[in-house]
């Protein structure tokens, strides 16, 4: 097995050396010879790297380095985002997905009738009900573990709508789509998902932009491939994966056919340029003798724009090429998968629902009647969101290509929640942990001569309990609420997988309305 070179550019090795030493020469000489001078040069230097699958998260960490990414980030370029103090937390929380596999292949891996081995999860298409509620359920105990998005739903989500897609669309489509999971499933890569294009003025298709870079597009047609540009936005976990799907992001017209491509490219290909964004109180992690106030300094999330200058992607690599009438097919099934892996965020809920009874219990006010019924109210919202998504996921029925797609109704009705109901349990969390959240003294000032001792005298809660518990424990709420990991609870359960209208049109294409007024009828008897 290959952790790299394993798609095509393994195949071609020799050839790449050798059009790679051609292609120096005609170097800066015309556009056509800077893409090929781009694609070769990625060619080599992947099949340089050969080595086994990954199994570990310390393999997988491993697997990110030496990659040259070029990496933006506060005006800087990063050297190595491995190293990064603010990137690495999001790096560790995807290798968490490859330490749960180990500790519970039950739960995080699968068996592929492709492969014909168990896999990842993530990496896994569904051949059952009970798949897509191992999805889910394998989501909620990541969140739980992490306390912050995980990354890699969005890449699982693509592929298992990917293969029914292509099905539908021509068994060519299909045969290559297949063949890539075979490679990525045998490496046990990270898949990112790229959909979200930058959309300029929103009143206007893909092809009616003043600027057709709006959104991803081919902007040249070649026997071997397509070169294509734009840029994707809000990139979860780009920077931690090995290979991005490039996808469409809405449905399409046949004028807008530049705009129907779907492709896979590896996360180091030249041409392709990240800029990371912020996170609230991200720059903590910069910090020297920063712990507690990190509030959660092992693992956070990840986005990024990518932008794509001129990235050329050869035909083994394409799975639609100008079929606009399944890009709504596509958007509408990732959707549909993606708005019940939401689920994701009552893991979240779970860690912030105990962190607020941890508060309570150091503050002595546990037992008060009204503290335990916010408790009860935070666990109902939470598991409201979790109700709606594990229906949606049992709900499942079979594509004509044989895989499980979710219940779209029950989907789009447990992102609505998500974007609802982390608010109040977050409202309901600083409620319960009380002003200090909001005005605690630095780690740094608790550890000081000057001030340290009467800080921990004056911020001794219930006898018995320690101070260092207390300030963790409203470090870890303000990081969920109010920083770095309030965008992976709060401002993505808004706005990821579509913000709240998105999942109000769908609710409303389908909640059968005009069926619901027969049975009203039908009760009152009217014939009519
Ligand atoms: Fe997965 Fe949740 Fe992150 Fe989306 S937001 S990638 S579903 S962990």
């Amino acid at each position: 097995m290959q952790r790299y070179g394993t798609l095509k550019f393994l195949e071609t090795k020799q050839s790449a050396v050798e059009f790679a030493g051609v292609c120096l020469a005609f170097r800066g000489t015309c556009n056509l010879h800077v893409i090929q001078h781009k694609l070769h040069a990625a060619r080599v230097r992947y099949t340089a790297r050969v080595t086994t699958a990954i199994s570990t998260s310390a393999e997988y960490i491993e697997s990110l380095r030496g990659r040259n990414l070029e990496v933006y980030f506060l005006g800087e370029r990063i050297a190595e985002p491995v190293d990064h103090p603010v990137m690495r937390p999001s790096i560790n929380a995807v290798a968490r997905t490859y330490d749960l596999a180990i500790e519970h292949p039950d739960l995080a891996t699968a068996h592929s009738s492709l492969t014909n081995r168990r896999v990842n999860r993530f990496l896994h298409v569904t051949e059952s009900v009970d798949d897509v509620v191992g999805q889910n359920r394998m989501q909620r105990r990541l969140g739980q573990l992490t306390g912050t998005c995980f990354q890699r739903c969005v890449g699982m989500d693509a592929i298992n709508s990917l293969y029914s897609t292509t099905f539908e669309i021509n068994k060519v489509y299909h045969e290559r789509f297949k063949q890539f999971l075979i490679k990525m499933q045998e490496a046990n890569y990270v898949i990112g998902g790229a959909m979200t294009d930058p959309k300029g003025d929103r009143s206007k298709a893909p092809a009616d932009q003043s600027d057709p870079d709006m959104f991803v597009r081919v902007v040249e047609r070649r026997d071997d491939g397509v070169v294509i540009r734009g840029a994707k936005m809000h990139q979860t976990g780009c920077l931690n994966s090995h290979w991005i799907l490039v996808m469409p992001t809405m449905r399409l017209r046949p004028a807008d056919r530049d705009y129907a491509i779907v492709g896979a490219i590896p996360v180091d290909h030249p041409g392709l340029t990240y800029v990371y964004g912020r996170q609230s109180c991200d720059t903590r992690a910069m910090e020297d003798g920063a712990d507690i106030d990190l509030g959660n300094a092992r693992y956070g999330g990840q986005e990024a724009i990518i932008l794509i200058n001129d990235v050329f992607i050869p035909n083994d690599s394409i799975f639609m090429n100008g079929e606009t009438d399944f890009a709504a097919m596509l958007v509408e099934r990732f959707t549909s998968y993606h708005r019940r892996s939401y689920v994701c965020k009552t893991g979240l809920g779970d860690v912030l629902i105990g962190a607020a009874a941890l508060a309570a219990d150091y503050n002595g006010a546990a037992g008060a009647s009204h503290i335990k019924d916010k408790l009860v109210e935070m666990a109902h919202l939470n598991e409201t969101i979790y109700g709606a998504g594990i229906a949606a996921s049992h709900e499942s029925q079979k594509t004509l290509a044989g895989n499980y797609q979710p219940d779209d109704l029950l989907a789009n009705v447990c992102k609505h929640n998500v974007t609802r109901f982390p608010y109040e349990i977050a409202r309901l969390a600083q409620d319960l942990a009380g002003g200090l959240v909001a005005t605690m003294p630095s780690e740094k000032d608790f550890r000081s001569e000057a001030v340290g001792p009467r800080l921990r005298k004056f911020l001794q809660g219930r006898d018995g309990t320690s101070v260092e518990s207390r300030m963790r424990i409203l470090r870890l709420i303000e990081n969920m609420t109010l920083g770095r990991n309030a965008v992976g609870y709060l401002t993505e359960s808004m706005h990821g997988a579509g913000s709240p209208q998105a999942q109000r049109i769908q609710i409303q294409r389908q909640m059968g309305i005009e069926e619901k007024k027969k049975l009203a009828k039908n009760l009152a008897g009217i014939d009519d």
